[in-house]
Formats: structure tokens, sequence, C-alpha cells
């Protein structure tokens, strides 16, 4: 492929409703749509940090800034070359992953479109419907938590995860379990616990999840294998699981039986497709875990998870579950329970140009 110019643009869509994890609450989602042309096509990714830094301390202006100043200047002037030899480039620069994983994935696209293939070809995979999951957060009571999941399980989700924190863990689990019996549970706590409330955490065996996600910091893989060695309950790595040679560690120390892949966190698609095989060949099953991004982020986890060794629901939701609207032709949408992506070659959906000249924050064009 060769480079002739990339277009950035920063979006800002409301959110239906406020979402609120162990550390934060946001109540819009800012993407940066990275547009990539060549030989009269366009390439699209979308870099997704969460704002207000709480998921990690990447936020979107620092993102913008990472992209502007250094990775699409670089980019440029290699310009020329395989989709591999970009990916090195682009892994190779120092910027976030959420900046690698637009320009990354944008590339993915173009490489997809213009050998007239969907991107999970590329990836070795073929189309199929995937199992959607319900992701709630923390709400104000637990009946605005059960009134959600009710809501929602309407449109044939697979599974419920909850976001956990301390003071807010057993008894909505309690409440979710008597109102929803043994449909599937996990919940998730973007580190908010320590090691000091591992007896604590042992109180939630009793609820029978499919796992707990993220318990502890992201550093803390020890501390991971020791709350692992106490309970029954799958442990599954999401900040922790930031590259392949980390989550290699933690699978030999056992720290974790499941990994949540996220295109975002480890920097693109290659790295994505890179941790999935590596948790293949370890015998440890994965699920694709959302930012959650806009729609181009939302379809290219889709492709991701028609790998084989993605065994639990995804996280990528309706587009109407959590924006007032998307920047994508046609909304991804649940059906049963499941995803279908469209026919078609690339990300199989389009950017719906009119919607993201609406939420349109800030553009740049970079030329070589
Ligand atoms: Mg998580």
């Amino acid at each position: 492929m060769n480079i002739e110019r990339v277009t950035l643009r920063h979006v800002r869509v409301p959110l239906v409703e406020p979402f609120k994890i162990s550390n934060g609450q946001v109540e819009v989602k800012d993407g940066i749509l990275v547009s990539v042309h060549s030989g009269g096509l366009v390439g699209c990714g979308e870099a997704s940090p969460m704002a207000g830094s709480f998921y990690s301390e990447d936020t979107p202006e620092s993102t913008w800034d990472e992209l502007s100043t250094n990775l699409i200047p670089n980019l440029l002037k290699q310009r020329e070359g395989t989709l591999d030899a970009l990916c090195d480039v682009i892994a190779a620069s120092p910027c976030n992953p959420f900046a690698r994983a637009g320009v990354e994935t944008a590339l993915w696209d173009l490489e997809a479109q213009m050998k007239q293939v969907p991107l999970c070809a590329l990836l070795g995979s073929l189309p199929r419907p995937v199992e959607s999951g319900f992701a709630a957060g923390i709400y104000p009571t637990h009946k605005q938590l059960l009134n959600a999941i009710e809501c929602h399980l309407k449109e044939g989700y697979k599974r419920i995860k909850i976001k956990i924190a301390p003071g807010w863990d057993v008894r909505p689990l309690r409440h979710v379990r008597s109102a929803f019996g043994d449909f599937p549970l996990m919940v998730d706590a973007n580190c908010a616990y320590g090691r000091e409330d591992i007896p604590h955490l042992e109180q939630l065996e009793d609820f029978f999840l499919e796992m707990i996600e993220q318990p502890l910091p992201r550093d803390d893989l020890e501390g991971h294998a020791l709350l692992a060695s106490k309970i029954m309950t799958p442990i599954c790595l999401d900040e922790s699981a930031k590259d392949l040679e980390t989550v290699r560690k933690a699978i030999s120390m056992n720290a974790c039986s499941i990994v949540n892949i996220k295109i975002q966190r480890v920097g693109g698609l290659r790295a994505a497709k890179k941790i999935h095989d590596l948790c293949d060949e370890e015998g440890v099953p994965v699920w694709a875990g959302t930012m959650p991004e806009l729609g181009i982020g939302g379809a290219q986890t889709l492709h991701l998870a028609t790998l084989g060794n993605f065994q639990f629901p995804t996280d990528v939701q309706a587009s109407g579950r959590w924006f007032v609207d998307d920047i994508i032709t046609p909304l991804i949408e649940v059906d049963k329970g499941f995803i279908t992506i469209p026919e078609g070659v690339g990300n199989c959906y389009a950017l719906n140009e009119e919607a993201v000249r609406r939420f349109l924050i800030q553009e740049t064009e970079h030329h070589p």
C-alpha cells in the first residue's frame, strides 16, 4: 500500500445514560477516527481511549496529540510498504496503544478492501454471528440496575456483566441472582480491590460467576495468582493484559484462566491476534472486550471475535445501547443475542458522514 494522506477527526457522541465504573464516570464517548487514503480507497480506524483517564492514563486529548505530532508524521515518512512492514513502524512508535490501534486498524481495513475480503478473512477467520453480552455499569440503586438488565435482556443478550467496586458487590449480586436466576453472570472490578480484600472477594464464590474480571491492580499478577489459588471462580485479566509477553507471564504464573482481549489496549489487530493465538496454544479461552468504542472500533472487535478461541460473549453491544446515535451505517444491532456482520469488504460497516459531521470536535489532514 502507498499512503497518500491521513485524516483525523475527533468526534464526541453523548451516551444514552452515564456509564460508571469503579473509578470514574463518563457521559460522552470520544473517539478519534483515522482515515487513511490510498489508491482511491479509504481505510478507517478508531483510536478510542476513555475520557477522564480512569481506565488508563491516556485521554482523547493526549491521544490526539500523539497521533498528530508523532505517529502520523512517522508513518507518512515511510508511506509505502506491506501491511506487516507498516505495522512494524506503528508498533515501534513510542505512542500510547490507543493511538497505535487507531492507525493500525485503518491499515487493516485498507488492506482488506484492496484484497476485496472482509476484515475477519484477513485475520484468518470466516464471518460468523458473534454472541453479545450485556454490560451494566454501577447504578445509584439496585432497582435501577435490575431495571436496566431487565430492559436489555429482552434483546436477547447472552450474559450479564456487572461492574463492581468495594461497597457495590455482594448485595447487587444477590439482587441480580434472585431476579434472573442462573443466567450467565460475571463481574468486572476494573482493578478496584487490593490483596487485603481477598477474604472479601472469596464471598463472590457463592454466586457461581462465569468469571471475575480484573479484581486487583494491573501490575499485581502475583496477587491475581494468589486469589486464583483460593477460589474456584475463574479470574480474567483485562487491564493487566497489555501485551503478548505480559499475557504469557500471567498464564505461566496461573494469574488468570481467561483473557479479555481489547484491540485498543494492545495497540491494534496484529497484537490482538497474537495474544489470541498464544492463549489458544495454552488452552486459555479469550473474549473480546470494549472501551466501549464507537461503531468502527466495535465493528473491528466483531471481526476479531470470529476467531476460534473467542469462547465467551463479546462486550460489543447494539449501537443504541450506548450512544444517542453512532457514526456507522448500518448500526450495530443485536438479534436474539447475536450480532451479524453485514456482507462486504474491510470493516463491512461504513462511516455515516452526516453523523460524523454532527458530532465533530476537530479535524486535521496530514500529507507526506
Ligand atoms: Mg474490564
